[in-house]
C-alpha cells in the first residue's frame, strides 16, 4: 500500500503524519508552532518537523510517495506559496512552503488551504463519505469552508474559493478582518459567540471559552442559552444561503463546537428547516465532522494523491 506524509500547519500546532492510501494514519507527531510569540519563524518549525518525519520514515524503511501540506491562509496551490494571510502569523504571507519543504526532504510537495483539506478529508473518510456534493465548514476563531462539487474540491478561478465565513449576513454590520462589514464569521464563529457571552454574562466568569459556555448552557444559564440561540440563528442563515446556491447533499460542521453534537445540530436543523425552501432542506444532511484534529493531515494527503 502506498504511503504519504501529511503536514497540517495551524496557528498553535503543526502536525505531521504518515498516512496510507486508504486515509489511515500510521504514525504522527506534533510540534508547537507558536514558540515565544513566533520568535522562531514558523517556516523553521515546519522544516524541522518535515525533516523529522522524513527521517522517521527512512529509519523504518517506509517508502513515501510525497508530502501533502495543509496550511492556513490563502494559498497559491500551483506554486505552494502563501499569497494572503489570516493576520495572526508574522511573516506568513509570501512564504514559499512548497520550495522550502522540498529542499529539506527531497520529496514532492503539494500545498493546499486548510479548510479545503478538511473538506477533502471528510469527503474521503469522514462524515461526507459517499456524498458527491457537500460543503464542510469549521467554526473556530473565524469560519473556514471547503466546497466539494461532483466529488472534486471547487477551487474557483485562482484556487481560493470557499470563503464561506465572508458571506455577508448583515449589510453594514460588524467590521470584519477581511475589510468588509457584516460577514458570517462576525456572528457565527466561536469568537463571535464568546464576544456575545462576555457582553451579557462577562461579570459571572473570570475566563470564557467554548467549553465553559456550553457547560453553563447545560446548567440552564438563561443569558448564555440566548447567546447560543442567536449564534445558531446566524449559522442557520449561513447554511440556508449555501443550500440555495449549491443544493448540496451534506453540510458538515467542524471545529470545537462540533463536539457538542446533537446539542447544537438538533436546534440548528430546526432553524434551517424554518428558513430554507423545502426541496433544498429535504435533500440535505446536516451533521458534525468526524475526523476533528486529524482532518487537515488526511485531506492534505488526499489532495496530493489527486
Ligand atoms: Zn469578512
Amino acid at each position: 500500500m502506498k504511503k504519504y506524509i501529511g503536514i497540517d500547519i495551524g496557528g498553535t500546532t503543526i502536525k505531521a503524519g504518515i498516512v496510507n492510501e486508504k486515509g489511515q494514519i500510521l504514525y504522527k507527531m506534533v510540534e508547537q508552532s507558536n514558540i515565544n510569540n513566533y520568535q522562531v519563524p514558523l517556516i523553521n518549525v515546519i522544516k524541522k518537523i518535515a525533516k523529522k518525519i522524513t527521517s522517521y520514515a527512512a529509519d523504518n524503511d517506509i517508502d513515501i510517495e510525497g508530502i501533502g501540506v495543509s496550511a492556513a491562509g490563502q494559498i497559491d496551490n500551483k506554486n505552494g506559496v502563501v499569497i494572503g494571510d489570516c493576520g495572526n502569523i508574522p511573516g506568513w504571507k509570501g512564504t514559499h512552503l512548497k520550495a522550502e519543504i522540498e529542499k529539506v526532504t527531497n520529496l514532492d510537495v503539494i500545498v493546499e488551504n486548510d479548510a479545503n483539506c478538511v473538506a477533502l478529508a471528510e469527503h474521503w473518510v469522514g462524515s461526507g463519505k459517499g456524498f458527491k456534493n457537500m460543503i464542510a465548514y469549521t467554526i473556530g476563531t473565524g469560519i473556514g469552508g471547503g466546497i466539494i462539487l461532483e466529488d472534486k474540491i471547487f477551487f474557483g478561478s485562482i484556487g481560493i474559493a470557499g470563503e464561506i465565513g465572508h458571506i455577508v449576513l448583515k449589510k453594514d454590520g460588524r467590521q470584519c478582518t477581511c475589510g468588509n462589514k457584516g460577514c458570517f464569521e462576525q456572528y457565527g464563529s466561536m469568537t463571535a459567540l464568546i464576544r456575545e457571552v462576555r457582553k451579557v454574562a462577562g461579570n459571572q466568569f473570570t475566563e470564557i471559552n467554548g467549553k465553559i459556555i456550553f457547560e453553563e448552557a447545560k446548567k440552564g444559564n438563561k443569558e448564555i442559552v440566548k447567546c447560543i440561540d442567536s449564534f445558531l440563528d446566524y449559522n442557520a442563515a449561513g447554511i440556508v444561503t449555501l443550500l440555495h446556491i449549491f443544493n448540496p447533499q451534506a453540510i458538515i460542521i467542524g471545529g470545537g463546537v462540533s463536539q457538542q453534537g446533537r446539542i447544537i445540530i438538533k436546534p440548528l436543523i430546526e432553524k434551517v428547516r424554518a428558513k430554507a425552501m423545502p426541496a433544498f432542506f429535504k435533500n440535505v444532511v446536516i451533521t458534525t465532522a468526524k475526523l476533528s484534529n486529524d482532518a487537515g493531515m488526511i485531506g492534505a494527503v488526499k489532495n496530493f494523491m489527486e
